[in-house]
């Protein structure tokens, strides 16, 4: 009988988290309430989806008194951890969980958490395609898209399930995936997480409850990974670009290597599809990670050869007059934006701007004013970087159409027109999707 039965569970969030936990734990036999501070009328859509279930909603507000009689309170990602209802429920003893952790409990197979500061989608996106490529049945989800709790009836033990997690999922769980990788921690969503150390903290839930049997795959280039590695119980295994590692991947004389005892060609450099050497290191995280549940090598470098990446990130959107105009809209932190300069030799235009999280601009300014001829800058943050800059070429616009326009004006044959705002989306769009298809669509229509 599923531990759900019979339990009286609270569920703050009715998005696309919230829907699915409350589906799952409905049909489990739990006594599901769903709060959201948005009214019904807002709601009607997500109501209707899950219609077919006794629920009860309490909406417009979260009154203490939904703890009364609780077992459990679920949050989704966009609730934090220090919410006075979540609070008051770990006073009261009532279990705090989430969607992504009730998954991994129930899940039939050993599950692959993968979290970092920048490159989780991109690992997790390529670690399913090696399992896609070895002819296994294969989940990708998480905070990728899908909440894998959806379809949890319909998994294997043979299936391989890929999970990306974000700090805010992991920040509330006491249960950690058999096999867990942090690709790196960097300082993103401090404005969320107060300080470096309590953001770290929430990562480390990926690794801190496994057993003596899980793995945990950890960067060997990334400090902020290698904090973790005092506190791995079972396997642990590295990747790294620059050195050699003894159980994990690394690369040497063009070629990546898997190391498990034996040294294993998987392919060369050359016949990978992104760009970067940041995207390297998460090819080595896949690699690794692949291993680990048993996906050939074959397998693997099949999946290499063939993977492009993923939406607004790096996304080659169009070559107009020798100009290539590049989607990097996920870029919402400085480091990431730094990343995705580095991953040219062109010359770059780069448009950047949206909202700030009080993040470190110094590290990044230095490297624009390295790297980038012209700066278009957009946004809540355009005053603040024009500080940062001042000397450069640069350009301030109020719309992503102006801010195209003036790229074009700007860019000569040869140029790379990089859109890698280092802010996030949420000053002028519903998110960086948004914000990246406005800047495709825009690239798209602008005349030969
Ligand atoms: P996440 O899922 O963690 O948001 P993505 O895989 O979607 O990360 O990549 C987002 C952006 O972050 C990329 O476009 C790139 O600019 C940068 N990035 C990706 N991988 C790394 C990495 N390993 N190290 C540093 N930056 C990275």
């Amino acid at each position: 009988m599923d531990e759900f039965n019979g339990k009286r569970l609270v569920i703050i969030g009715l998005a696309r988290q919230g829907k699915a936990l409350a589906r799952f734990a409905a049909a489990a036999g739990a006594n599901v309430v769903v709060t959201d501070m948005r009214p019904a009328e807002k709601l009607g859509a997500a109501m209707a989806e899950l219609s077919d279930l006794e629920i009860e909603y309490v909406l417009g507000e979260h009154p203490m008194s939904l703890l009364d009689k609780t077992d459990m309170l679920a949050i989704s990602g966009g609730v934090p951890a220090d919410a006075p209802l979540v609070l008051a429920a770990r006073e009261r003893g009532i279990r705090v969980t989430n969607d992504s952790q009730e998954f991994i409990k129930r899940a039939p197979t050993a599950v692959i958490g993968i979290t970092g500061s920048a490159g989780k989608s991109t690992t997790t996106a390529l670690t399913g395609v090696m399992g896609q490529m070895a002819k296994r049945r294969t989940w990708v989800g998480g905070n990728i898209g899908r909440p894998l709790i959806a379809d949890l009836g319909k998994m294997g033990a043979d299936d391989i399930v890929v999970q990306e997690l974000s700090s805010f999922q992991l920040e509330v769980w006491d249960q950690s995936p058999p096999v867990a990788a942090v690709l790196n921690i960097t300082p993103n969503h401090l404005d969320r997480h107060k300080t470096m150390a309590a953001y770290a903290n929430a990562k480390a839930n990926i690794l801190r409850h496994q057993t003596e049997r899980g793995t945990a795959v950890l960067s060997a280039d990334d400090p902020g990974a290698m904090l973790l590695k005092s506190l791995v119980k079972g396997r642990l295994r590295l990747f790294s670009l620059d050195k050699t590692v003894k159980d994990g991947a690394c690369v040497h004389n063009g070629q990546i290597w898997l190391r498990n005892g034996k040294d294993v060609p998987v392919c060369r450099l050359d016949e990978i599809k992104l760009r970067g050497d940041h995207n390297v290191r998460n090819v080595l995280a896949a690699v690794t990670l692949a291993d680990t549940v048993g996906v050939p090598v074959e397998a693997m470098r099949r999946a290499i050869g063939l993977f492009t990446g993923i939406e607004h990130r790096l996304e080659w959107v169009r070559t107009l007059n020798g100009v290539q105009y590049i989607n990097d809209s996920i870029a919402t932190a400085p480091e990431r934006a730094l990343a995705a300069m580095n991953a040219f030799d062109e010359p770059l235009i780069l448009l950047a701007g949206g909202k700030d999280k009080d993040m470190v601009w110094d590290a990044w300014a230095e490297r624009v004013r390295e790297r980038v001829k012209h700066v278009i800058l957009f946004g809540e943050l355009a005053e603040l970087m024009e500080k940062k800059l001042a000397g450069m070429n640069l350009t301030r616009v109020e719309t992503m159409a102006d801010a195209v326009l003036a790229a074009r004006e700007t860019a000569v044959s040869g140029d790379i027109v990089l859109l890698s705002p280092g802010g996030t989306s949420f000053d002028a769009f519903t998110d960086f999707a948004e914000r990246g298809e406005q800047f495709r669509a825009l690239v798209q229509g602008l005349p030969d």
